[in-house]
């Protein structure tokens, strides 16, 4: 028996899940059930495994259990980029091996495109914008960034324009930033809104209970899941859960609860758009990866993301919240002086999965359990693709990208503890100071 010894608990102030429509939660799960496929997490990847399962076994009824309520947790807390192009951190042109930078590409579009058309055929109201995004610099060090960056989006042929700071403020309103390469195939969502329509829209052969935080597993023939009401008996466990995975029993110490933070202002005033100027609506990531992320949203909004932590439990913690939002206030302030009185209505974290040499994991954990574990902060495109790769290799296909995501050596693994605490927080504290003004 394996009994479950953190449970998610995300914060109760995410933006995106406030402001995206109310939905009938469906109810907990009660009792004692038995199904073939059994999927835990109900994120990106969850809920795109359980669609693509229903799809390929149409006569078997498929149980996705969510701890906590759709949108919630991390893939409703999300700055919302859904990203195309690979971005290699351990390469010098961000590219690397040119082969699986390729491969990465087909798989973020595979996952990108899933989204789009099913945004479209359920009509899901999360304000999907393709409009591409500006990796934006401030200090020399970032400005080196993107010149690498270009020549490695050269070597892999995809498109791009580098705008130099005066013109900027033509796209973004801000003069704060000196470069920004723009790559038009990122496509932006309203996060919350997103995976709650994608929840509403599941096939029939799909039952979705939520709050139902599993407690205790029983791994055997078949496995038992336990809950405070009940239990479910699974012949196919499908683990979509992210860093929760470790409590379940698998990839222990080699996956990162790292805490991210995020805060959206109220909606600006038509003085504010105008004093602001730009685009309507805008996403930016920082050339640094500790630097700050900005969105400008469709309801006139800025969001700005930066601040790390690590949180061993993968649970948030209300004493970094207090100590973030001031850094999201100066970050704010360097970037929008024109924007004096601009409120933040919201203020939030969540978690990544983090491993310390960037890979995932997609297999088989243990005879009839699987799992598609640990995005690296890119769940909502990627998440989407080993979601449904997953319930593909379940059906017996094989193709490109599955052997692509199978042949992956997974995350590697950590120093023990108490080193890994020591190191991580470390690195956090280093890359923060680091990037400087891009924070
Ligand atoms: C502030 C922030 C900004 C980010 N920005 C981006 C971005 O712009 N683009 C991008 O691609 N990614 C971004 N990410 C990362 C992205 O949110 C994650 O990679 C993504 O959510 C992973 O999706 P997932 O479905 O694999 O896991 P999750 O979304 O974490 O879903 C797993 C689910 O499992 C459930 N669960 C866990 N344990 C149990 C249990 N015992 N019983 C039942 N259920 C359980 C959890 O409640 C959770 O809902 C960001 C993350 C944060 C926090």
């Amino acid at each position: 028996m394996t009994k479950i010894c953190s449970l998610p608990a995300d914060d109760q102030s995410c933006g995106w899940y406030h402001l995206s429509k109310g939905r009938q939660v469906k109810p907990s799960h009660q009792g004692h059930t038995s199904a073939r496929w059994v999927i835990v997490g109900a994120g990106f990847t969850g809920l795109a495994a359980a669609r693509q399962l229903a799809m390929h076994f149409p006569d078997e009824p498929i149980l996705l259990i969510e701890a906590q309520e759709v949108g919630f947790g991390s893939s409703g807390r999300n700055a919302g980029f859904a990203i195309d192009l690979p971005h290699d951190i351990g390469a010098e042109d961000y590219i690397g091996d040119i082969a699986t930078a390729r491969t990465t590409l087909k798989l973020n579009l595979s996952g990108q495109s899933y989204l789009k058309e099913l945004v479209e055929r359920f009509n899901i109201d999360c304000q999907m914008k393709h409009c591409g995004k500006y990796q934006a610099a401030v200090e020399t060090r970032g400005i080196a960034v993107l010149d690498a960056y270009r020549s490695g989006l050269d070597k892999l042929g995809q498109p791009y324009e580098m705008i130099e700071g005066d013109d900027l403020p033509g796209h973004i309103g801000t003069h704060f930033y000196r470069k920004a390469l723009f790559t038009p195939g990122t496509s932006l969502i309203q996060p919350s809104a997103l995976v709650k329509g994608l929840a509403d829209s599941l096939p029939d052969n799909v039952t979705l209970y939520e709050n139902t935080p599993i407690t205790e597993v029983e791994y055997g023939a078949r496995t038992v899941l336990k809950h405070a009401n009940g239990s479910i008996t699974a012949d196919k466990l499908i683990l979509t859960n992210n860093a929760f995975g470790m409590s379940f029993g698998f990839l222990k110490g080699r996956m990162l609860p790292v805490f991210t933070y995020a805060s959206l202002t109220r909606p600006m005033t038509a003085q504010e758009q105008a004093a602001l100027g730009g685009k309507p609506y805008w996403g930016l990531i920082p050339a640094d990866p500790f630097g700050t992320t900005v969105r400008r949203t469709v309801d006139n909004r800025l969001l700005i993301r930066n601040s790390f932590s690590f949180n061993p439990t993968g649970r948030s913690d209300q004493k970094y919240l207090q100590r973030f939002v001031s850094r999201h206030r100066a970050s704010f302030e360097r970037r929008f002086p024109m924007l004096p009185d601009m409120a933040f209505e919201y203020t939030w974290g969540g978690a990544l999965a983090l491993s310390r040499n960037h890979e995932g994991y997609f297999g088989e954990l243990s005879p009839n359990v699987y799992g598609a574990l640990c995005c690296n902060g890119l769940g909502v495109t990627r998440g989407t693709a080993t979601g449904k790769l997953m319930a593909d290799w379940l059906a017996g296909e094989r193709d490109e990208l599955i052997d692509f995501v199978l042949r992956s050596p997974g995350p590697s693994a950590n120093p023990p503890a108490p080193l890994v605490s020591l190191g991580v927080n470390a690195n956090l504290m280093w890359g923060q100071y680091r990037a400087g003004r891009e924070s």
